[in-house]
């Protein structure tokens, strides 16, 4: 059977002789960036950014979950990452998602639930604000004055950024 995973292996070996040569671990603009896993998210060339310049921390959502603040903390205290950008986007698929139906198929496929929610939420813009508060409330991280959110139209390429009101 021939898997997508194959092609995928295939094109890295492929594209080895066109590394661009090693970078330092400290990302360049210090700058780390929370985003959903969507796959027409491309933070790169959102950004303008090249390997070596910046934290990208995906999960489904982009939400700013526990694990995700272990991440930032990381990012700050070691890596010297000093900015940090929270970017939802529209058309996601835990936007408007029905968290208790969903629940209630895993409970009924396997018998048990997981112990973590899966973060759907109703309203986008609020959805942005909320995750800026967290990383704002956190305590670990040390640099919380420049963390800005934002929405990516994906059905445009448009970066709209939340402000509070
Ligand atoms: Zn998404």
């Amino acid at each position: 059977m021939n898997r997508a995973t194959d092609g995928l292996v295939a094109a890295a070996a492929a594209r080895e002789a066109d590394f661009e040569g090693p970078r330092a671990v400290v990302p360049s603009k210090h700058v780390a960036i929370v985003t959903c896993m969507d796959s027409r998210i491309d933070t790169f060339r959102i950004f303008g950014l090249q390997s070596g310049e910046a934290h990208i921390l995906r999960n489904s959502g982009g939400l700013v979950t526990e694990d995700m603040l272990r991440s930032l903390v990381l990012s700050q205290r070691l890596l010297q990452t000093r900015e940090i950008i929270l970017m939802h986007h529209t058309d996601c698929g835990l936007h408007r998602t029905d968290e208790v139906k969903l629940l209630a198929q895993i409970h009924g496929d396997t018998g048990s639930s997981p112990a973590y929610n899966f973060g759907v939420f109703q309203n986008l813009d609020v959805a942005v604000l909320e995750a800026i508060a967290r990383v704002r409330a956190h305590p670990f991280l040390p640099h919380r004055e420049h963390v800005r959110g934002f929405v990516y139209q994906v059905e445009c390429g448009h970066l709209r950024e939340v402000l509070l009101a």
